[in-house]
């Protein structure tokens, strides 16, 4: 094989819908990067509304700010070329779904439990989902490669989504498998992961194996760790081209601009390290958390967490989740996603309120 192939096929542009391949996209005022003093292409208007004080909201902003990408980029150890931020992750699971897959066709692997979203956005684009389902061993999640490369392949997915830490389970995924999937695919899918928690985990993310790997994009999120779940800021992760073709798919002005200043100033060095301050608090409280409901009587199993939440097994999982209810405590009910029928999944919050959570269900069973 020549080398010539071998670069074609690494590509992962190969992977981009056919008829995508050379789509402009929209054309907004921002796109061609004039320079002026009267700015009068884009129909906003020349005065600015009595609200906004600032009087910097009547204009478009940029859709891809360079000190965002570039703060960013540096937080999460990529190429500005590298990075698209959008509206959430959520935005670059259905960027890449739209992008990759035809509509009405292709398919995507998903391992459930997981996060829902990505077989929302596939249905949506009338894309098939092949599911590959994580495995209990011993009380701990595994994905089973071998098989997600194997439906990928027989399914012709464009597109696996890996979840590390997953969303149930919180179980972090291998990076030397994800590798290894990525290389089996190459040519074949993108393999996806979903890095909403990774902060929680205390392990190196999968961006740095995107060099060797190009076929993998990573998801990244300032709503979970950064605590900045209202401003809706994404990133996906992935080769520069992947991303230029991305950027092209994406809405005109995705990002509103108190948006990306909110996100500035997270990024900052006093808020950085308070959030580093935060990570290790939730940390220590997941591992107290896990243990404690562990002990409880009519806690079937609380699985261990890199992640942000715990999740549970109960003997009387409607009774658990109603006590807490009827004390003001929410929690997410699981029992709808297969397998999970009697598990509840527990956010980490403050010591005051994990306290609570385990004294009310230390109640439960009095
Ligand atoms: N991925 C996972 C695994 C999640 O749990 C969530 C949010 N629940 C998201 C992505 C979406 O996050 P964002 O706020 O960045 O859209």
């Amino acid at each position: 094989m020549s080398a010539a192939i071998d670069i074609a096929t690494a590509n992962p542009l190969a992977l981009v819908r056919e008829d995508l391949r050379d789509f402009g996209g929209y054309r907004s005022a921002r796109s061609d990067r004039l320079q002026g003093d009267v700015w009068l292409n884009a129909n906003e208007s020349p005065w600015p509304n009595l609200s906004d004080r600032e009087g910097t909201l009547r204009r478009y902003p940029d859709p891809q700010p360079q000190a965002l990408r570039e703060a960013l980029s540096a937080l999460y150890g990529c190429a500005p070329a590298q990075l698209l931020a959008g509206r959430g992750s959520d935005e670059g699971i259905d960027l890449l779904v739209r992008a990759v897959c035809r509509p009405g066709g292709d398919a995507i692997v998903v391992t459930t439990p997981t996060f829902g979203m990505y077989a929302v956005s596939a249905r949506l684009h009338g894309t098939r989902v092949a599911d590959v389902p994580l495995r209990e061993v011993d009380g701990e999640w595994r994905c089973d490669f071998a098989g997600v490369g194997a439906a990928a392949l027989a399914q012709g997915a464009r597109l696996v989504f890996l979840c590390s830490p997953g969303n149930p389970t919180g179980a972090l995924l291998p990076s030397g498998d994800i590798s290894a999937l990525a290389q089996a695919l190459e040519g074949r899918a993108l393999v996806v992961v979903d890095e909403a928690y990774i902060e929680f985990a205390d392990a190196p993310s999968a961006v740095r194996l995107i060099a060797s790997q190009p076929n993998i994009v990573v998801l990244r999120t300032l709503s979970k760790a950064h605590a900045l779940a209202a401003a809706r800021i994404g990133s996906v992760i992935a080769d520069a081209g992947l991303i230029e073709v991305l950027r092209r798919c994406q809405a005109p002005y995705p990002l509103p601009s108190a948006c990306t200043d909110e996100a500035l100033r997270s990024l900052g060095r006093d808020a950085a390290l308070q959030t580093r301050t935060r990570i290790a608090t939730v940390r220590s409280e997941r591992e107290a958390l896990a243990a404690a409901l562990a002990a409880i009587p009519g806690v079937k199993r609380a699985y261990a967490s890199r992640a942000n939440f715990v999740l549970a097994r109960f003997d009387e999982t409607q009774a658990a989740f109603d006590r807490l209810l009827a004390a003001g405590v929410v929690v997410r009910d699981m029992r709808a996603l297969p397998g999970l029928d009697d598990a509840l999944r527990i956010s980490i919050g403050t010591p005051e309120q994990n306290a609570t959570v385990l004294a009310i269900l230390r109640g439960a069973r009095a």
